[in-house]
This record gives C-alpha cells, sequence and structure tokens, in this order.
C-alpha cells in the first residue's frame, strides 16, 4: 500500500507523491520563543518527529525545516498597533529582546531533546532573514496584491480574491464573510483598507524594541511572512509538505499561500498537514483557566490534575497512541494506561531480541504468515496518514506471539528462523527509528551524556578563568553549579564533578 496522507488543502487522503523522486522539502511552524514550550506544542512536534522519521524509514532524503519565531508574532494577531510578544516581554522583565529568545529556545531544544526529538536539518530564525522578508514585501507590492499606508504594508485580500480566487481555500473562510461582518469597523483607526487585510511590515511604534530599516520605514515584518520566505528559501518555491497545528490554518496559513502567490505566483507546498489540539478534561488546554499542567509538573507529579509523575517517553507513547489529526485528551487514568502501555512494549522488545532457539520450522508455517501479515499491517498503519494508533496496536498484537514463543506456549518449530529474524529487526527497528521511544534507562544515559558534557564545558570555561585570573567569572560558576547541588572538585588528576 502506498504512503497517503490527508491533504487539509484538498480535504481528503491523497497518495504522496513527491515533487522531486526519492526527495522531501518538509516545513513545520516552529515555536514563537517569548515562554516556556507547552505540551500542545510538544505534542505537534512530536506528530511531525514521527512524520519526518517514517518519511525516513521509506528511504526518502527529506530536508527537515522547522523556524523559530523570534519577531512579528503580534499578542492578540492581526493588527499593526498590537505589541510584538517577544518585545513585549522583553520590555516586562527589562531584557534584550534576544535575551528572551536565546533563553526560550535554549528551554525549547532541550525539552525536544528530553522528548527525543530529532533535529530538524535546517532552523531558521525569522531575526536572520529580515532581508529576504523585505524583498517579499517588495515583490507583492510590484505586483499589485499589497498597499503602503502611513510606513506599515498591508496585503490586499480583495485584489488577491478578485484576481486569484484562491482566498480561503485552505481553512474555508469565504471573504465575502469575512469582508461583511467587519465592515462596521473599517470607521476604526486601523490603516486596513478592508477587515481581512493584514500587516505584512509593520512601522514600529517610538517604545517598539526591534526594529530594521525598509523603504517604507523603521519597522519589523509581519509573523505570516516570515514562514512563507523561509520555507521557499530552503526548500524552493513549492515544496512537499507544509504542517503546522490546526489552530494556524487561519489566519497564518491562509495568509502565507496569498503571500507566495502574491509574490511569485505559486503556493508554497503541494501537501498540508495539521495536528489536532492536546486538551485536558476535555477542554483546550489554558493556561488562563487553570486547565493546564507543564512539562515539569507532569514529570514530577507535582501537580493537582496527576497523581504521579510520568516519564518523557510515557508520554510520547501516549501521545503516539492517538493519530496525530484527533483530539487528545489527557487524564491522570489515560497516562497511567499509557505507561502501562509503553513499558509493555520495551519490555516485550527485550524478550524478542533474546528470543534463541536449535531447531526450527523446516517449511513456511501458518504462524510466519500471519506474523509477515501484522508485519505489514503495521506499515499500512503507518501509510494510512500515519496512523500511529493502528501501527501500535499491530505491535501489540505482534507481542502475544512473541510472550507464546518466550514462554513455550508456542513451539520454535512452529515458526521459521528467517521469519523470526525478520521481526526483530522490525520490532526493534519501529521502536527506536520510527517512534523514537528509548528504554528509561537508555533516555536516562543519553541525558547523563549530555550532562556530563556540559559539565565537561563549565569545568573548561572555570579552569579558563581561573588561569586568567577572572575569579568572578569562576565563582560564579562554582555558585550557580552549587545552587544546582553539583560539587566541582579540583584533584592532582584534574577536575571531577558530582551530584548530590
Ligand atoms: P506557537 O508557539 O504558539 O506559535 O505554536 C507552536 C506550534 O504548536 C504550532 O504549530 C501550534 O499550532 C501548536 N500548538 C499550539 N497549541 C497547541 C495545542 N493545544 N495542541 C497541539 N498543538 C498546539
Ligand atoms: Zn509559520
Amino acid at each position: 500500500m502506498a504512503l497517503k496522507l490527508y491533504n487539509s488543502l484538498a480535504r481528503k487522503k491523497e497518495i504522496f507523491e513527491p515533487i522531486h523522486e526519492g526527495r522531501v522539502g518538509m516545513y513545520v511552524c516552529g515555536p514563537t520563543v517569548y515562554s516556556d514550550v507547552h505540551l500542545g506544542n510538544i505534542r505537534t512536534f512530536v506528530s511531525f518527529d514521527v512524520i519526518y522519521r517514517y518519511l525516513k524509514y521509506l528511504g526518502y532524503k527529506v530536508r527537515y525545516v522547522r523556524n523559530i519565531t523570534d519577531v512579528g508574532h503580534l499578542e492578540g494577531d492581526a493588527d499593526s498597533n498590537a505589541e510584538d510578544k517577544i518585545s513585549q516581554r522583553a520590555r516586562l522583565e527589562q531584557l534584550e529582546p534576544m535575551e528572551i529568545v536565546q533563553h526560550y529556545m535554549n528551554g525549547f531544544h532541550s525539552m525536544m531533546h528530553r522528548f527525543n526529538t530529532l533535529d530538524p536539518n535546517i532552523e531558521p530564525r525569522a531575526t536572520g532573514h529580515i532581508i529576504e522578508q523585505i524583498k517579499m514585501v517588495q515583490d507583492i507590492l510590484d505586483n499589485g496584491f499589497a498597499y503602503i499606508e502611513n510606513g506599515s504594508v498591508y496585503f490586499d485580500t480583495l485584489k488577491f480574491q478578485q484576481e486569484k480566487k484562491v482566498y480561503g481555500q485552505l481553512s474555508g473562510r469565504i471573504i465575502e464573510e469575512l469582508m461583511t461582518e467587519t465592515r462596521t469597523d473599517l470607521k476604526n483607526q486601523s490603516e486596513k483598507r478592508h477587515p481581512s487585510d493584514f500587516a505584512i511590515w509593520i512601522k514600529a511604534s517610538p517604545t517598539h524594541l526591534m526594529r530594521w530599516e525598509s523603504p517604507w520605514s523603521i519597522g519589523f515584518p509581519g509573523w505570516h511572512l516570515e514562514c512563507s520566505v523561509m520555507s521557499t528559501k530552503y526548500l524552493g518555491d513549492k515544496f512537499d509538505i507544509h504542517g503546522g497545528g490546526n489552530d494556524l490554518k487561519f489566519p497564518h496559513h491562509e495568509n502565507e499561500i496569498a503571500q507566495n502567490i502574491g509574490a511569485c505566483g505559486v503556493a508554497p507546498a503541494k501537501y498540508w498537514l495539521h495536528t489536532n489540539m492536546l486538551l485536558m478534561h476535555g477542554k483546550k488546554m489554558s493556561k488562563s483557566d487553570g486547565n493546564s499542567i507543564t512539562p515539569h509538573e507532569l514529570f514530577t507529579g507535582d501537580s493537582p490534575h496527576v497523581s504521579k509523575g510520568y516519564s518523557p517517553m510515557a508520554l510520547r507513547f501516549f501521545m503516539l497512541q492517538a493519530h496525530y489529526r484527533s483530539t487528545l485528551d489527557i487524564s491522570d487514568e489515560a497516562l497511567s494506561a499509557a505507561e502501562k502501555g509503553y513499558k509493555k512494549l520495551m519490555e516485550t522488545n527485550k524478550v524478542l531480541q533474546n528470543l534463541a532457539a536449535t531447531q526450527w520450522a523446516s517449511t513456511p508455517t501458518s504462524t510466519d504468515t500471519e506474523i509477515e501479515k501484522l508485519m505489514s499491517e503495521t506499515i499500512n498503519g503507518m501509510n494510512d496518514d500515519f496512523n500511529t494508533a493502528i501501527a501500535i496496536g499491530k505491535l501489540n498484537e505482534l507481542s502475544g506471539y512473541i510472550h507464546k514463543l518466550a514462554n513455550k506456549q508456542l513451539a520454535f518449530t512452529e515458526i521459521s528462523e528467517s521469519v523470526l529474524n525478520k521481526l526483530k529487526a522490525f520490532y526493534a527497528t519501529f521502536i527506536t527509528d520510527v517512534f523514537g521511544l528509548l528504554s528509561e534507562s537508555e533516555h536516562a544515559a543519553q541525558e547523563e551524556s549530555t550532562l556530563d558534557g556540559l559539565m565537561q564545558l563549565l569545568i573548561t570555561m572555570r579552569q579558563k578563568a581561573r588561569a586568567e585570573k577572572d575569579w568572578a567569572t569562576s565563582d560564579l560558576i562554582r555558585d550557580a553549579l552549587g545552587e544546582l547541588k553539583i560539587q566541582v572538585k579540583d584533584g592532582k588528576d584534574g577536575t571531577t564533578w558530582s551530584k548530590g
């Protein structure tokens, strides 16, 4: 069965045919780094991590681009008098905007590693692509799909719709309704000609912290523009897959399509994939009404919503038990069931890898056929729009055979050696390479080695500071480590560290 995926643009499943044979270009909207990454974001990035892993498993050479939004995402979205989320945070905390960006970007990366997601091949930042964004604004202006108003540049959705007739195709919004719905608002101070127009370049107010020179004003780019620019810069005017959470369909992705067509006449992606939302107690997880839990609270169990802590791997398994297009409801019971499911799967794999015999079936058996069938059904599940829920179900059915062989309820003479070897490789590859699940001890070892690497770096920096008699820096490092209960000892064989 060929790989099919649900294309939000076509509103149906389609057979995946990459633009260039054997290669896949995939762009996923990354986080806006002005606060800690939340579990909803993590669900979306874990879903695309499995999609990335599975495409690689199928043998595609994948270029995975996931951006960092470090400018342009406005509070409350669309209007030019709203404040940029990062600028606002920087002003409130009296920090440089780039300090805010660095802090939350580091936190995002380390959280992604705890969930064992693979790094994207390119992780472009919006502030690193201002020149390209100015160029795209100019292209859109030159093509007549934007207008300048008091130093800001707005995309002219009405003109675009009249000429191209595609605005609203992705989200199902009807532009005529968008217009009539809010027509009365036009009297407001808004500089937009039409309520559905959106800013692609925003003139900075005198207090705005992030600002760049442009032909129109000293200002900053609109949020939607960065993804139009960075996706096509690294993947070409037309690439294979564009992804994000389904809350981004409108206006973000709808506007991205309009900008790309407005600038170069081509819609950016062939397939649009959207993940569904993470819920808690049946409602969208939200910080403001207390219906929320942070990853750290989940790891430690320090929350009224859970009875105990859950590891990142149990959480990852919990996410994979649902298809990415279904909502996923987090609850203590569901997490506890997922933890058991995760442990069982890892244990079964261990049992399988240790199975050994001296006598095997000499001719193909019905067990061989059943096992082969279940393996291909696992693949079929993934080929059906990356349905991890089905694939996990099939691996669980296979585990029935594995335990029967281990318990001698099924004799090794009922199975061919080649089929068991195939099953061993298949099971391990699926768990580790496709699902990205590690056993808890492997995961802990991986985290330990990262920590060790970081500690060696700090020890070197401290030694350098001491050699240069920079006592302030060396004391700062020692005290900060002390607060984390990490002791550094200088001995005759060098410096060692311990935790406790
Ligand atoms: P943001 O940092 O808000 O730009 O979001 C980063 C990614 O997380 C986007 O693809 C969002 O669609 C996605 N996202 C945000 N909230 C949730 C949620 N509750 N469940 C799943 N994905 C989400
Ligand atoms: Zn985006």
